[in-house]
Formats: structure tokens, sequence, C-alpha cells
């Protein structure tokens, strides 16, 4: 068994238990055995390992989990991007036009693009992403669009309900229909989990309940697009669904944060489910933020992901998305952070990830800066100097 020591760690980022919420050790070492941590601890006491990392002093903190990403498209929505930062709304619509470039691509195509976006986020420190479909909106365009994912990724989604498609545009409960009939069959062995985009102009929540329900019985997990572009029933459902994660959460009534709130674990380790805030959406469509603030508040675990799409969000970035949510959301540089490593480990239900202490997978980002604090200070600036993933050094 091969062992890699990472040493002369000035701080670390464990996520653990101590005395502030990122359980931070100063002049610490990891040791790592094949993927996992063994031990975590001060550098004068670090044991003998095969290989030895020195990071001289460097911050050290759990990779990024990305738990909401949509990577396996075609195309791109420059020109729409542009349009709307000469005035016009975001209306979600654009999603159509990626839906048919989608189709048309080939598989090399659409795996070629999912491997340069992971490429990418990995190379700015994220460990773990998650991948949706929803560009293919018909059988076999939604179960080749996970397969690809699955090459990627474990955490994967089954997003047919992402829009209704021009061709069902008269008749949504056809579409629903084929959603929960022979789309679900042909995508569930690809996917961990089922979403939909619940939201006026895309599944209402009737359709919504439908669609996460076949999906449970299918043995998908549930997570959901919910009150991003207006109030809804979003929340709430997702919470009476017990889902993983209610993603955008920017239109929230008292009664969605009371319902979020009332999914705490009684043993004070958050809620069940989590609110995953996605600002480069909100950034991309320039559109008011969610309140981060009346969530922390509240007690609801919070999540920082991407949304990395090509129409509303389309950057990679985790480094920027936390430097937005402190900026833009006043979340504390800490929250921002446990958000988008313990935060986003929560809303894809894995303990192993966004924790760096015995036992958890040995995800690690050395940093170009003493302190994650510099995450939101440097806004912009490349600051992953190294990305350690499942124990192997990038
Ligand atoms: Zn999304």
């Amino acid at each position: 068994m091969s062992s890699l020591l990472v040493d002369n760690i000035g701080e670390l980022v464990t996520n653990g238990v101590g005395a502030d919420p990122l359980g931070i050790r100063r002049r610490a070492a990891v040791l790592v055995e094949e993927d996992r941590v063994v031990w975590v601890g001060p550098s004068a006491y670090a044991p003998a390992a095969d290989h030895r990392i020195d990071v001289g002093g460097a911050a050290v903190l759990p990779g990024f989990v990305d738990s909401h990403a949509h990577l396996v498209f075609a195309g791109d929505r420059a020109a729409e991007f542009a349009a709307r930062m000469a005035g016009e709304p975001y209306t979600g619509g654009g999603i159509r036009t990626t839906v048919g470039a989608t189709r048309a691509a080939t598989d090399g195509e659409l795996r070629a693009t999912v491997r340069r976006l992971r490429g990418e986020a990995l190379r700015q420190g994220t460990t773990t992403m998650e991948i949706k479909s929803g560009y293919g909106l018909n059988v076999a365009d939604e179960a080749r669009s996970l397969r690809i994912a699955a090459e990627t990724s474990s955490e994967t989604t089954f997003l047919g309900a992402h829009v209704v498609p021009a061709e069902y545009a008269d008749r949504p409960d056809d579409y629903v229909g084929l959603v929960c009939g022979p789309m679900l069959a042909a995508a569930a062995p690809h996917a961990k989990w089922i979403d939909v985009f619940c939201e006026r102009g895309a599944f209402d929540v009737d359709h919504a309940r439908a669609i996460l329900a076949c999906g449970q019985a299918a043995g998908l997990g549930v997570r959901l697009h919910a009150n991003q572009l207006g109030p809804g029933p979003g929340v709430q459902l997702g919470v009476e669904l017990g889902a993983a994660s209610v993603d955008h959460c920017t239109h929230l009534s008292d009664a969605d944060v009371d319902a979020l709130a009332g999914t705490a674990h009684t043993d004070g380790f958050g809620t069940t489910t989590v609110a995953t805030l996605l600002p480069g959406a909100e950034f991309s469509t320039r559109s008011p933020y969610p309140d981060a603030r009346r969530l922390l508040d509240a007690g609801v675990t919070v999540a920082l992901a991407t949304d990395c799409n090509p129409g509303s969000s389309y950057t990679s970035s985790m480094p920027f998305c936390i430097a937005l949510a402190v900026r833009e959301m006043r979340m504390t540089p800490a929250e921002a952070v446990w958000a988008a490593t313990a935060g986003g480990a929560r809303a894809l239900r894995r303990d192993d990830l966004g924790v760096l202490t015995p036992g958890a997978r040995a995800d690690l980002v050395v940093l170009d800066a003493p302190s994650y604090l510099h995450l939101a200070y440097r806004p912009g600036v490349p600051l992953i100097r190294q990305v350690i993933r499942n124990g192997v050094p990038q």
C-alpha cells in the first residue's frame, strides 16, 4: 500500500470537529493511503510515508464539491448572453436552442465537452462534480447524455424534466408520461439522482411531484430546481419528498424557509434538505441574489455550486462562486468555503467528501496562499497550486 504525506501545511481546513466551523489546524500534515485520509495531525508528529509533498506553509482544504452542473451539451449561447447584458430578460427559453445542438452532436463531441469542462473545473480545485442530463429531452438522447456523464462522475442526475421540448409544447401531459415511462427506464441505469425544473414556463408542481415520485420508485434520489425565477411551490415540494437538495432558492417565502429549517437533524448536524445556492446564475442573468443570511440564520444547511451550463451560468469555477457568495450574498468567507466543500457533500448525501478527517476520500487542494480567506479576498486569481484527487496528485 502506497502512502503520501502532505506536510508543512500552514493552515489546514478539515471541516471536522473543532473550535471553529472549518475545523482549522495549523502547522499540520495529512497522511494518505491509497485513496483515503488515514491521519491528520501536527507536522512535528507526522508519520513516515513513501512519498512526501512539502507545501511550504500554504493553506490546504478539501477539494470543492460542485453538486450542480449541466455539462452534457453542444454549442454555446454567447450571443444570448450578450443580448441579456444589453437588457433582454432571462426566461429559460434558450434551453431549447441547446437541445437542438445537443441532439445533432455526435457522442464524441459531447464527450469532448464534458471532459474539457471537467478538466477545467479540476484545475480550479473541484474534485467532485455532479453532472445532469437535460439537453436531450428524448429517450435516446437523455440516455446517451447520462451514459457519457457516468464516464466522468458517479454523481449523475436525470433531468429529462428540464423544459418541455418543442415537439410536446401542446401536450405537456404526454411529455410527463414519456419522462416517467420509457425515458426514466432508459436513464435510470446511468443515474443516481432525478431532478425537475419546477418553475413557471417549465414544470408545475403536480407534474414535478409525479416525475420525482416515479424517479424515487425507480431508486433515484431526489433533487430539484426550485424558486429560481419567482416564488413557487418547488422548495416545499422538495421538503415533502425528502429531497437531498433544493437548488437556486432565490425567491423564498417565510414558509419555504421554515419548511427547510424543519428538516433539521436532531443531532444538530444541519438540515436533511440542503439549500444549494448558485450565484453564478444570478451573476450571469443579472438577477437579484438569494438571501443566504436568511437561510443560514434559520439553521438551514447551505451549499454553493456553479450551475455550470451554456445558458445561465457558464462558469466551472467554485472559487468564483465563493467570491460572489461573500461579496454579494454576505456569507462569511468561512461559511462560503464550508458551503463549497462540506455543504456540497451534504447536498449529495456523501459523508466521505468535503472533509479532511481519517476515513475521508483523499481529495485535497493546495492554495497558492497562506489562508482560505484569499479565495474571496483575491477574486479572479488562479490560487489553486495543486490538486490531489483520490490520493493521486493531478
Ligand atoms: Zn441548473
